[in-house]
C-alpha cells in the first residue's frame, strides 16, 4: 500500500516504518505491547480523520484508533494496518458560565484537569493524569468523583463522530440518540470520536489522600471501610487497595517495601467539616500512614503519575462485585500478601453513589447494580518480570471469579474474547449489536472490545 497517497492527497503527516520517529509513534503506555503498524496517520483536524477513515475503507485496510494510548491490551495499535492517531488533537474550550467543556480526543486527563481547575470546575474521570480522555470516556470512566458526579459518561452531553462511511455526525440526546446511547460505554465500536462536550462539577480543592494500615489488619480494615462507605454521603469516596509501600520519599523509610492495605480517600464536602468526617476513620486502626489533607483536584488526580510513567510492563484484569463476602475478602488478603513488587497493586473502586442514580438501560454501560469495580494490576519496569506479574494477576482474578458478577469494565480488560464482552454489557448487549449493525455493518471498527454486527 502506498501511504504517500494519503499524505499527498490530504496533507496528513503519515509515519511509516521508514520514517524517523516511527518507534516513538507506535509506542503505547504498556511496554508489553509491540505492534508494528504499516502507517500512523497523525491527525490534526476532523478533516484529517475523515480522510484517514475514507482512505482505509477504500483500500480495505485494518485500522485502530489511538487517543491517549493507555489501553492495557494495546488496542490503540494494529499490526500491518493504519493507526488513526488523535493524540495531537488537544483543543479544550471551557464555558465557565454554562459549566461545560468541549474537549478534543487527544487530550490527556491531566490537561483536562488543568483547564477545568482554572475555573473551579472538574470533570469526573480517572486517577492517572496520562490517561487519554478518548478511550476512558467511551468505556465509562471511573475515578475519585464517581460517587459525587457519576461516571465520565454520566457527564457527557455530546460527541462529534466520524462514521465508517466517512460522514461526520453529532450524537447527543436529540440528534442520533441511539448512537449517543451506545457511545456511553460501548467503546470504540461505532466511529472515531473527534471531540466530546461535558458537563462539569463545581470542585476545586478537596480533602483527600492515602491512608494505610498493616496488612495483618486487612480483614478488619476492609470490613470497616465497606460498612462506612455503604452509609456515607456521596461526598465521601475512597478506593481500597492492597500494595507494597514504594521505597522512596515521601513514604517513611520504616515502611518501605512493606505490604499494606489502605484507602485513597477523596472528600468533596465542605473543607471545614472534613476533620469531623475523618475523626472516626482515623480512630480505626490507627493508620500507620495518613497523608489525607486539603489538596487541589488536579494534584489528587496526578498523585500517582510519577510511580506509573509510560513504558512499564502491564498486565491487568477486572471484575465487578455486588458485595464483599467474607470469602472474597479472604482471597483479597491472600493475594495482597503475595504482591510481587511495589508497582503491582489491586484497587477496589466504588461505583455506587451517583453512578447508581442512572438506570442500567439509560447508557450502554450496564453495571450500575455493582458496588465495586476491582482491577488487578501487575506492573513492573523489568521485561523479565512479565510472566510473574501476569501470573499473579490471572491467579488473583481466577480465585475471585466465583464471587464476581461476570463481565468486567471494558477499560480494564485485556483481549479476553467475545463472551466476556457480551457478559460485560449484559442486557444492553442486543441493543448494542443493533446499533453496531446500523452504524458499522461491516465491522470496520473492530480493534476494540468488539461488538460484532448482525
Ligand atoms: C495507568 C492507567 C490508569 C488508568 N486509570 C483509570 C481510571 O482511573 N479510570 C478509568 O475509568 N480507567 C482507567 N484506566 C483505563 C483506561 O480508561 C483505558 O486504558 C482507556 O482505554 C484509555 O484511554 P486512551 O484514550 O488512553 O486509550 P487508547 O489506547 O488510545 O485507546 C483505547 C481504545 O479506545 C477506543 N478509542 C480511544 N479513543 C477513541 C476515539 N476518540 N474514538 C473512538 N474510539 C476511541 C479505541 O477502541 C481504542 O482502541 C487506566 C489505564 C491506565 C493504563
Amino acid at each position: 500500500m502506498n501511504y504517500e497517497n494519503l499524505s499527498e492527497s490530504s496533507g496528513i503527516q503519515v509515519i511509516t516504518p521508514e520514517s524517523k520517529g516511527y518507534d516513538d509513534a507506535r509506542a503505547v503506555y504498556n511496554a508489553m505491547i509491540d505492534k508494528r503498524p504499516a502507517a500512523i496517520a497523525s491527525c490534526q483536524s476532523e478533516a484529517d480523520v475523515i480522510n484517514a477513515v475514507n482512505f482505509a475503507r477504500e483500500n480495505d485496510i485494518e485500522i485502530s484508533i489511538r487517543s491517549g494510548g493507555h489501553n492495557g491490551a494495546g488496542l490503540a495499535m494494529v499490526d500491518d494496518g493504519l493507526v488513526i492517531d488523535l493524540s495531537k488533537m488537544k483543543g479544550i474550550e471551557i464555558d465557565a458560565t454554562a459549566k461545560t467543556a468541549q474537549i478534543q480526543s487527544g487530550c490527556l486527563l491531566k490537561e483536562v484537569d488543568a483547564a477545568t481547575h482554572e475555573h473551579g470546575l472538574a470533570l469526573p474521570s480517572g486517577i492517572i493524569g496520562s490517561t487519554g480522555i478518548g478511550g476512558l470516556t467511551l468505556g465509562g470512566g471511573m475515578g475519585y468523583l464517581s460517587r459525587k458526579g457519576g461516571l465520565t459518561i454520566d457527564n457527557l452531553l455530546e460527541c462529534k463522530v466520524v462514521l465508517a462511511t466517512g460522514e461526520m455526525v453529532t450524537a447527543n440526546k436529540d440528534c442520533n440518540p441511539d448512537l449517543f446511547w451506545a457511545l456511553r460505554g460501548g467503546g470504540g465500536n461505532f466511529g472515531v470520536v473527534t471531540s466530546f462536550k461535558f458537563n462539569l462539577l463545581e470542585v476545586k480543592n478537596v480533602y483527600a489522600g492515602p491512608m494505610f494500615w498493616p496488612i495483618e489488619k486487612a480483614k478488619e480494615a476492609i470490613q470497616f471501610y465497606d460498612g462506612l462507605t455503604k452509609n456515607a454521603s456521596n461526598d465521601l469516596y475512597g478506593f481500597f487497595a492492597f500494595l507494597m509501600v514504594p521505597p522512596a520519599a515521601p513514604f517513611p523509610e520504616h515502611l518501605w517495601n512493606h505490604k499494606v492495605c489502605g484507602v485513597v480517600w477523596n472528600y468533596t464536602g465542605p473543607i471545614e467539616e472534613a476533620e469531623k468526617v475523618f475523626a472516626p476513620i482515623r480512630e480505626f486502626g490507627p493508620p500507620i500512614l495518613d497523608f489525607v489533607g486539603e489538596i487541589s483536584m488536579p494534584a489528587l488526580n496526578s498523585m500517582f503519575d510519577a510511580l506509573y510513567p509510560p513504558g512499564l510492563q502491564w498486565y491487568w484484569r477486572g471484575h465487578y462485585f455486588k458485595e464483599l463476602t467474607d470469602e472474597a475478602i479472604d482471597v483479597n488478603i491472600e493475594f495482597g500478601k503475595e504482591i510481587p513488587n511495589f508497582h503491582t497493586t489491586s484497587h477496589l473502586y466504588p461505583i455506587d453513589g451517583a453512578v447508581h442514580d442512572v438506570p442500567n438501560k439509560d447508557t450502554a454501560w450496564a453495571n450500575r447494580d455493582a458496588r465495586w469495580s476491582q482491577v488487578f494490576v501487575g506492573v513492573s519496569p523489568e521485561p523479565e518480570n512479565a510472566q510473574q506479574i501476569t501470573n499473579w494477576c490471572k491467579s488473583f482474578y481466577e480465585a475471585l471469579t466465583p464471587y464476581a458478577m461476570g463481565g468486567a469494565y471494558v477499560n480494564f480488560m485485556m483481549e479476553e474474547g467475545e463472551a466476556k464482552v457480551k457478559a460485560s454489557y449484559k442486557d444492553n448487549y442486543d441493543r448494542l449489536v443493533s446499533i453496531k449493525s446500523k452504524y458499522d455493518p461491516h465491522n470496520f471498527f473492530h480493534i476494540n472490545q468488539n461488538i460484532r454486527p448482525k
